[in-house]
């Protein structure tokens, strides 16, 4: 933000890639915000990359936006009715053009915001910019993560903990379900809104998305995925010779797998580290390929030995169906799968790209179905029970939509938590 303009620095690829030092450097200013999408709808076009800025009488104001709001199409419709028009298919050009019609009648973004806020069903994280104030808010459930810091620069707001650490600061706290804080000179400033709707973390969060280093909600990822692989080891026990973690997902998760049933760790999986994470990749051939670049067995400690591979999760099995095959080409005598997350069987509508049942390698197969078409010679996934104790919450406090259907807010078509049976009302 400079002389109440603000400048926008856009690029696909990478954040080291879109964004050029020099560039970054040539940014004059105090204040900022800033976004690396994880594209969950609309396209992965340049159109669509954040933060979005808008021209408005107030002066600009920018957004950057985590989540998603389930009822963007809704909303849309009803602003299209009263005449609206929209650039773009993102949910985030809805929320800055509430942001900016509101403001313009009220002249206080606090309250602007907080009345966009009531308008939003979904999950959202967001940073704002606006009249140069910044601005963080996360959605009545909390479902996306946020947190605030200090740096030697000031207060800043971010998505995971380990942001401050890089950054030489210190985390100060989660920013609370509902909360709008502003980040001034000298404090963070708390707004209530009344708006909290209770806790609904998302679990995937804690299994595979943060970084293992970060804490989010009390709770430091690392810990977290060690107590899941312990806990998976009492659950789904196996007698074999070396424990191998798929790297880096599973890494945390075979760790305490090990250290639970007292068989040895070794890495058994060379990690290509200029490979970039598979997910990322548009599409399932590239995924597949993907595999084969990015992981090297070493056969001195796979040939001829019981092998158990441990990774954090299985959405469409495609990477874990490579990776036994890469095993077992490497000369195991057997390979036996353990997962750190229950199956996946319903799509995520809360920010994690997993959209329909039919990718779900979970979907239609018990669980030795899903062994065979691994081709592993065994598999075991930890329980929804088991995971919610390695986490340490209240399963009320957490999402689990994707493992067992039922969902903090209504989606169309899909169950609500806590939804009460009909005969229950007898
Ligand atoms: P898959 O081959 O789909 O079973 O996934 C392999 C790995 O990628 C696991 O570590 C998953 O947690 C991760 N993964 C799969 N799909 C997604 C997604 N849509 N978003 C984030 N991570 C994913």
């Amino acid at each position: 933000m400079h002389n109440n303009g603000i400048k926008a620095l856009k690029g696909m690829g990478l954040a080291h890639q879109a964004l050029r030092q020099d560039e970054l450097r040539n940014l004059k200013g105090d204040i900022g915000i800033g976004h690396v999408r994880y594209s969950t709808m609309g396209a992965s076009n340049l159109d669509h990359a954040q933060p979005v800025v808008m021209s408005t009488n107030y002066g600009d104001i920018a957004l950057a936006h985590n989540g998603e709001i389930v009822n963007a199409d809704h909303l849309r419709d009803e602003l299209k009715k009263k005449g609206w028009a929209f650039a773009t298919s993102s949910d985030s050009e809805i929320i800055i053009r509430l942001l900016a019609n509101d403001i313009s009648n009220t002249g206080d973004p606090a309250r602007s915001i907080r009345n966009v806020m009531s308008l939003l069903n979904g999950s959202y994280s967001m940073t704002l910019m606006v009249d140069n104030r910044v601005f963080a808010i996360r959605d009545p459930y909390g479902m996306r993560p946020l947190c605030v810091g200090r740096t030697k620069e000031g207060y800043a707001a971010a998505s995971e903990s380990v942001v401050f650490d890089t950054l030489g600061g210190e985390f100060m706290r989660d920013v609370e379900p509902g909360e709008l804080v502003e980040l001034l000179p000298g404090e963070v400033k708390s707004i209530k809104t009344g708006l909290a709707k209770g806790r609904a973390h998302c679990m995937f969060e804690w299994v595979y998305i943060a970084r293992a280093d970060s804490c989010l909600d009390g709770r430091l990822v690392y810990d977290v995925r060690r107590k899941i692989g312990q806990r998976l080891a009492i659950e789904q026990p196996v007698e074999a010779d070396v424990i191998v973690p798929v790297p880096d997902s599973g890494r945390s998760h075979s760790m305490g797998y090990a250290e639970k049933i007292g068989i040895p760790y070794s890495e058994g999986l060379m990690k290509n580290r200029y490979v970039e994470r598979t997910f990322i990749m548009p599409d399932q051939t590239d995924r597949s390929t993907g595999v084969m670049l990015k992981l090297n067995p070493l056969k001195s400690v796979i040939k001829d030995k019981r092998i158990v591979l441990v990774d954090d999760s299985i959405v469409r099995g495609t990477t874990m169906r490579q990776i036994v095959q890469l095993v077992r080409n490497a000369g195991a005598k057997e390979v036996h799968v353990r997962v750190g997350s229950p199956p996946i069987r319903a799509p995520c509508y809360f920010g994690i790209d997993m959209k329909t049942r039919d990718q779900f390698a979970a979907t239609g197969r018990t669980v030795e179905e899903i062994a065979k078409m691994l081709t592993a010679d065994s598999l075991g996934y930890i329980s929804i029970e088991g995971l919610v104790d390695a986490i340490g919450l209240n399963a009320n406090d957490l999402c689990l939509g994707c493992l067992n259907g039922e969902y903090p807010l209504p989606v169309e078509g899909e169950k609500v938590r806590f939804q009460k049976k009909l005969d229950s009302f007898a």
